[in-house]
């Protein structure tokens, strides 16, 4: 398999899924019981190509659907969805959220002038100097970075992505904790040994003792279509979730 640069590919997507600060969702508003209750907009496009994603056609053909909308537009849809049901949290979801940045930090600027909660859950990958320094101008925010794998080579295996691309997402988390920003590290585990978690968690412990305690395991979930994706890209995970959300030990 030919690897990929997540940073040019995000340039790539982008061409299909940003229009003059407009950005493209596929499903807006969503309400979801994830984090106690959270309002979300599911976005088109991912610069990853994750073998365990469940999304289909909203990443690997994001020129096909979805429509475009200003952040004022998300804002007042997600808010609305919230405030029908009583959630205090808001995110983007359904693909990659910092794809395209201006869309995003315009949104945040919104969200900063209520007592609404952002999480920015992402993987990591765009996040750059100037990112993480345009991110730390908000006060409701909190980032989650969903790490694929436990180390560079597990992240290719998993993603198509260089593995430079997954010291970046760790140099991201130390930028994040530079500077100040509310953020906690997940990581997708059902393809790595036990050793290699262990590994993982001492890196990051490195950064800061609260990386460890904060940190969430992600398992996939079996269904359907992900499980012929896995066997296309000749994957078996150790642990996962059936398609019904039951843990189950594979190996
Ligand atoms: S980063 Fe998320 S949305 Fe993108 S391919 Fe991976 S699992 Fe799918």
């Amino acid at each position: 398999m030919e690897l990929f640069n997540p940073i040019a590919k995000a340039q790539e997507i982008r061409s299909f899924v940003e229009r003059d600060g407009l950005r493209k969702y596929y499903r807006v508003p969503r309400a979801g019981s994830w984090y106690g209750g959270i309002a979300t907009a599911d976005c088109c496009g991912c610069n990853l190509k994750c073998a365990f994603c469940w999304i289909n056609k909203p990443r690997d053909n994001p020129e096909k659907i979805g429509h475009f909308y200003t952040p004022e537009q998300i804002f007042n849809k997600i808010t609305a969805c919230a405030a029908r049901h009583g959630y205090r949290l808001l995110r983007l979801s359904g693909n990659e959220p910092t794809l395209c940045k201006q869309h995003l930090l315009e949104l945040l600027g919104l969200v900063d002038k209520t007592n609404y909660l952002f999480i920015l859950e992402t993987n990591g990958t765009l996040l750059d100097v100037d990112y993480v320094t345009a991110l730390a101008q908000f006060k409701n925010l909190h980032v989650r970075v969903s790490l694929k794998g436990t180390n560079a080579e597990e992240h290719s295996l998993l993603t198509g992505a260089i593995g430079d691309s997954f010291e970046n997402i760790i140099d991201a988390i130390a930028l994040l904790k530079k500077h100040k920003i509310r953020f906690n590290v997940a990581a997708m585990l059902s393809f790595s040994p036990d050793k290699n978690v262990m590994l993982l968690k001492e890196r990051l412990r490195t950064i800061a003792s609260s990386v460890g305690e904060d940190f969430e395991e992600e398992y996939v979930f079996l269904y359907p279509h992900v499980v012929r994706r896995l066997k296309r890209a000749g994957l078996e995970p150790f642990r996962a979730y059936s398609s019904q959300g039951i843990p189950q030990e594979l190996k």
